[in-house]
């Protein structure tokens, strides 16, 4: 079991990543004194430690996979920016003994029993690599990227840094998706978010725009959920 007070470490920082506070010693302390009082106080956070989640990132996935039911047994699952591992938790038991969820992410992640977690960087070709030799000829049904840049505080650079992100995945779905899987993708609503939309609308047969409770209202962090890929 992922212990509580490491849990709410990870979560920690990667909730930070989230936001998009100003740059500058005085606001960052202030805006940092903000975020933890928010986080010590946020309900998502309490739930992750009492039910021994990793990240509070994973309500929104179960979020998610309540209304939409994207995970089923059997399924191979690609989870990129899985660390610390609340998503792969999720998934992992909807998927079952059948299925196969494989994580990456450029930082550690403690072991889960079911994933198999790659350590790399996925802007970097190895990475890619490494998970197409983890896959073999498997193909993906589902492709989840939460992946989110390490937010400067500048929001043009952080926003160019996630589209960034969020387009290789876009590649990967090209390449590794089967026919009629789907992809979940983290997106920064800003300048190219109307044109990836636009991309990915004509490769899937819908694709929807998904703010869960769980993201904080101040993050322009939402969810595009694409549903039924069209390989042309
Ligand atoms: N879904 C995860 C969970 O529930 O535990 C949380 C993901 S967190 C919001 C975003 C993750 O993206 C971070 O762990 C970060 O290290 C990862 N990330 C950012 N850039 C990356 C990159 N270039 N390659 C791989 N992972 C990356």
């Amino acid at each position: 079991m992922w212990q509580t007070g490491v849990a709410s470490e990870a979560a920690d920082s990667n909730t930070r990543r989230e936001s998009n506070e100003n740059p500058g010693n005085m606001a960052r302390s202030k805006s940092s004194k903000r975020w933890l009082a928010e986080h010590f106080d946020d309900p998502y956070v309490k739930l992750a430690q009492q039910k021994g989640l990793r990240s509070r990132s994973a309500f929104k996935l179960q979020e998610l996979q309540e209304k939409y039911q994207l995970i089923r047994p059997g399924m191979t699952v690609v989870d990129l920016g899985a660390a610390p591992g609340g998503w792969c938790q999720v998934a992992q038991p909807l998927a079952g003994p059948g299925g196969k969820v494989f994580g990456l992410d450029i930082l550690e992640m403690e072991p889960l029993p079911g994933v198999v977690f790659i350590l790399g960087d996925f802007t970097e070709e190895d990475a890619l690599l490494q998970l197409e030799q983890a896959l073999g000829e498997k193909r993906v049904d589902l492709v989840m990227s939460d992946m989110a840049p390490n937010m400067s505080g500048m929001a043009a650079v952080d926003q160019a840094r996630a589209m960034y992100l969020a387009e290789l995945a876009l590649e990967f779905v090209k390449s590794h998706l089967k026919p009629g899987g789907d992809f979940v993708v983290k997106l920064f609503q800003g300048s190219d978010f109307d044109a990836f939309v636009r991309q990915v609308r004509t490769l899937f047969r819908k694709v929807q725009v998904i703010k869960p409770k769980a993201s904080r209202p101040r993050s322009k962090e939402v969810y595009l959920l694409a549903r039924g890929h069209q390989v042309k």
